[in-house]
């Protein structure tokens, strides 16, 4: 059995700044301010911490930014179900045909790894019809840490299952430093995609054990899994 976790922006999806935009929107409204945002790095970086970490340095604390985190969350998708038609969202070379691939076989469990919420990472996924192949997921609402979220998969999968699966057979696929970090955190297989924003050389350098350009050539991809 093995296991295959996705990351969702830049590495199944770039929905071009409607994410960006909506939290922005929504800290706005809620908080009135955006603090830091416009300067925070979303890259690799769980929603709860961006939001952290552009709000603490206005003064906001801990527990009035957990306080409102409902609210906001609530405005947020809100705008990015309205910000996700207007921008366009664009799919990945290979995508869909490694996830047809991957959900047809009895040997793979297939799930998400996202520091998205819930809520916002299915609207992204949505717009190009992909819920149906991610039955569960770890996501930021889950932990604050990403290192963090490979636990919660496991643990998601043994419910869901009754499978108790194995790291050294999990590959998770993401397009940052952080998602090659987190698989080795795990003692998972990281395999990086060059579809995000960050260069390569940056990602080559955090050595991942696989890396792909792009998921285009969808035959190197699985033969990589072994399926
Ligand atoms: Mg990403």
């Amino acid at each position: 059995m093995i296991t295959v976790l996705f990351d969702i922006d830049g590495t199944i999806l770039n929905c071009n700044n409607a994410s960006r935009a909506s939290l922005i929107q929504a800290t706005k409204e809620v908080f009135g301010t955006i603090g830091r945002m416009e300067r925070v790095d979303f890259q690799g970086k769980t929603d709860p911490v961006i939001l952290k970490e552009s709000l603490e340095i206005m003064g906001f604390s801990r527990t009035e930014i957990d306080e409102k985190s409902d609210l906001l969350k609530q405005h947020y998708f809100a705008h990015l179900s309205q910000n996700i038609r207007k921008y366009e969202v664009i799919l990945f070379p290979g995508i869909i045909e490694i996830l047809e691939a991957l959900t047809s076989r009895e040997n793979v469990v297939l799930g998400l790894l996202t520091g998205n919420f819930y809520e916002s990472a299915r609207i992204k996924l949505e717009s190009h019809g992909l819920n149906r192949f991610f039955e569960f997921g770890a996501f930021g609402d889950d932990a604050p840490v990403r290192n963090m979220l490979p636990a919660i998969a496991r643990q998601r999968i043994s419910e869901i299952y009754s499978i108790d699966i194995d790291f050294s057979n999990t590959f998770i696929i993401g397009d940052t430093v952080y998602d090659i970090r987190c698989a080795r955190y795990a003692g998972a297989v990281s395999v990086a995609v060059g579809t995000g924003w960050g260069n390569m050389e940056t990602l080559l350098n955090e050595k991942p054990d696989h890396f792909f350009e792009d998921l285009g050539d969808t035959g190197r991809f699985l033969k990589l899994l072994d399926i």
